[in-house]
């Protein structure tokens, strides 16, 4: 295997592999294939997961390190695990293991940062840092510094997405503008960027990692199962080694290798974009809810359109805007235009028999 300084510099950098080390057939096939595919350099599978609720496969622990382990030495990959607490760093320093990340649930806790960081004093192995699930850019960069000054110096960002307080079309929202301004701030921090855990779903993948390449990005993560449809975590998102090989040779590298930041007026516009995305979002989500209505209004016999409350609303948005200082006329438009949509929709619920 090349030296793990001159793996950490390839551009891109793809990590490859499964969400969690399931069983060592699971393993030694992902492996193969990806092997087969010629296109990913560094292999990934998490060991300890983070579950929202308990009862659910929690990783393969002790059993998952070795089988990622004889991946490394059977298929020359460098391999990569997800670490939460200092016991965790015991074991993958102690087995060997060539790199580690952290996950989006513990940067977003400076406790366990700063925990991990001292256990990782006076030991040279490049850390990833997912962004914290909220979109909270200093608790990104807080992590970042804290792994700095404990002496890492193969740090690198992995941009996620962040936690969707409504449905949208992927998983997690990208707001392209956080990483974006990461790069500001800190322009030699490699950015790799999950386009797994942002489309939740296979048909998503390519999408979002084109943009990632569109932007500035120095890599990707990328979840990939023999057999996702079993996969006992984030089956839907996770590729085949084939359709891996398919999106990878499907990606369009407009500037490799080149770190320049977007200009000011190109980062201004990735903001103008996002904003527009979760505008839009909303609006469907408003959309549905007048769907809601509609259906509920029938039921009653109750007319779609209801002067008292369309003057509540004209004066509690105008007034909202006023205080931040938009033009209170152009928000009565917007919402006139708002609203008639929404009564359209409704009447053609109410419409039908
Ligand atoms: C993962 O990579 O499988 C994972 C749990 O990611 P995140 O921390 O981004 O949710
Ligand atoms: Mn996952």
């Amino acid at each position: 295997m090349e030296e793990i300084p001159h793996i950490f510099n390839k551009r891109p950098l793809i990590i490859a592999g499964p969400c969690s080390a399931e069983s060592r057939t699971q393993m030694m096939d992902c492996a193969q294939q990806l092997r087969e595919t010629n296109q990913a350099t560094i292999f990934r599978a998490g060991i300890w997961k983070p579950r929202t609720r308990p009862g659910q496969f929690e990783g393969s622990g002790d059993e998952g390190l070795k089988w990622l382990l004889e991946v490394k030495q059977t298929f020359n990959f460098p391999v990569i695990t997800e670490v939460a607490t200092t016991k965790h760093v015991e074991k993958v320093l102690k087995a060997g293991i060539d790199m580690i990340w952290i996950g989006a649930r513990t940067t977003s806790n400076p406790f366990s940062i700063h925990e991990i960081s001292k256990a990782l004093e006076g030991v040279d192995i490049p850390v990833f840092v997912k962004n914290p699930a909220n979109p909270d850019l200093d608790l990104w960069i807080g992590a970042i510094e804290r792994f700095k000054n404990a002496g890492i110096r193969q740090i690198a960002a992995i941009h996620r997405g962040f936690y969707p307080y409504e449905p949208t079309k992927y998983r997690n929202i990208p707001k392209w503008e956080v990483p974006i301004e990461l790069k500001m701030r800190i322009p030699d921090l490699p950015i790799l960027c999950d386009p797994s855990h942002i489309g939740g779903a296979r048909a998503n993948i390519l999408e979002v990692a084109q943009y990632a390449y569109d932007i500035m990005m120095d890599g990707l993560m990328i979840e990939v199962h023999p057999n996702p449809d079993v996969a006992k975590t984030d089956s839907k998102q996770q590729l085949t080694p084939k359709e891996f090989g398919e999106v990878m040779s499907n990606l369009i590298i407009r500037v490799q290798g080149d770190l320049n930041p977007p200009s000011q007026l190109e980062r201004m516009r990735m903001q103008i974009d996002s904003i527009d995305q979760q505008l839009i979002d909303l609006l469907g989500k408003r959309f549905d809810i007048s769907r809601n209505i509609a259906n509920y209004k029938k039921d009653l016999n109750l007319a779609p359109f209801q002067l008292k409350r369309w003057r509540s609303i004209i004066d509690s948005r105008k007034l909202q805007a006023k205080n931040i200082g938009i033009n209170p006329d152009f928000i009565m438009k917007l919402l006139q235009s708002i609203h008639k949509e929404s009564i359209a929709i409704q009447n053609e619920i109410m419409k039908k028999p």
